[in-house]
This record gives C-alpha cells, structure tokens and sequence, in this order.
C-alpha cells in the first residue's frame, strides 16, 4: 500500500472514532445516558392502572387563554398519585391556576415533572427530597382553576435548559411521553 493511501486509511478510520467519541462525551457530561437527554424517559404511570384509551392529547389546546402544554387526567378525588421517575422535589408551590403544585426534576436535571390540581401531598414531602419512581407524592383533586365537579391531575414535562431553572423549560407533549410508556407495558 502506497503511504498516501495508507495514510488515507488511517484517516477513515480514525476521523469517524474521534468524532463518535466527541458527541458521546458531550452528551454524557452530567451522566445521564444520551437518549434521556433528548427525549424524557418515564419509569412509572403517575396513576396505577391507568390505560392508553384514558388519555387525550390537550397539549396543543387552548385553555384559559393560552396553550396548554399539558395532559388532564381525570380520575376520583383522592387517587394517590406517583412519581414517574427518580429524582428530587424541586418545588413546592401553591398558584392560582395550578392548585397545589409539585415540580419534580430526574436524576440528572434533565426534565422537570409538574403535577397540578392535587388535593394534598404525601405527608412527609419536602423540597429538596429524593424520591424514587413509584413513590406517592399526593393525591388528586380540584385545587386551582379546575372544575368543582371534575377531579383531575395536570402533567407536564418541561426539558431543562443549562441554567436548570424548574420553571422555565422547553414543554414536551406528555401524552406522548405516556403513551409510549403505558402501551410498552401492554
Ligand atoms: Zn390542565
């Protein structure tokens, strides 16, 4: 082989390592595996038992006078109410709109979790607590601007941007962060 066309080699084979190497390691800056960076990945259903054909996509909806960029699911007061993955309380907060409030973000500050309209929370929950897929943080009901007659718990899913403020991301689409979820499972 001449030693331009071995040096040629080289670069074929080298130049595509270094780049592979480059991207995984920015993607890995904080640990977290790199599809979870892009794409929130859910280990439990916020609400045991519930079923694909439940949902209904009311991201793109206008409520109140804006977007909603969230999922309503209606359910009877009082249903516990889980976390979908593993991380830290953030926030607790009491607004308007949202009722009772609770901002989780995942292990890696990646995404941040918001369940509104709760009755009340778990006894025991503080901001700044960890909490493991699964656990109950609350319990559903009509605190804020949802109806008297229709108990529901409002999620959504913001990605986090680099300063990691939990109020102020970009909204993903949850039902079809849930969906995906609930129909692996079936
Ligand atoms: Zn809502």
């Amino acid at each position: 082989m001449s030693e331009r066309a071995s040096r040629g080699l080289i670069a074929l084979i080298v130049i595509p390592l270094v780049l592979n190497s480059a991207t995984f390691s920015r993607a890995t800056d904080m640990g977290a595996p790199r599809a979870a960076l892009l794409h929130p990945v859910i280990s439990a259903s916020p609400i045991n038992g519930l079923k694909p054909s439940e949902l209904h996509d009311s991201f793109n909806e206008i409520h109140c006078g804006h977007r909603h960029q969230a999922i309503d699911i209606m359910k009877p007061w009082g249903t516990p109410i889980h976390a979908v993955v593993d991380g830290t309380i953030r926030k607790l907060f009491h607004s308007r709109a949202g009722g009772i409030t609770i901002y989780e973000c995942d292990t890696y500050v990646t995404h941040c979790y918001y369940y509104a309209h709760l009755d009340h929370y778990a006894s025991g929950l503080t901001e700044g607590m960890s909490v493991k897929h699964g656990q109950i943080l609350g319990y559903l009901g009509i605190s804020g601007n949802a109806a008297p007659n229709a108990p529901q718990l409002h999620f959504a899913i913001a990605r986090l941007g680099p300063d990691k403020r939990w109020w102020k991301g970009t909204s993903i689409d949850p039902y079809l962060v849930l969906i995906g979820f609930l129909e692996q499972r079936v």
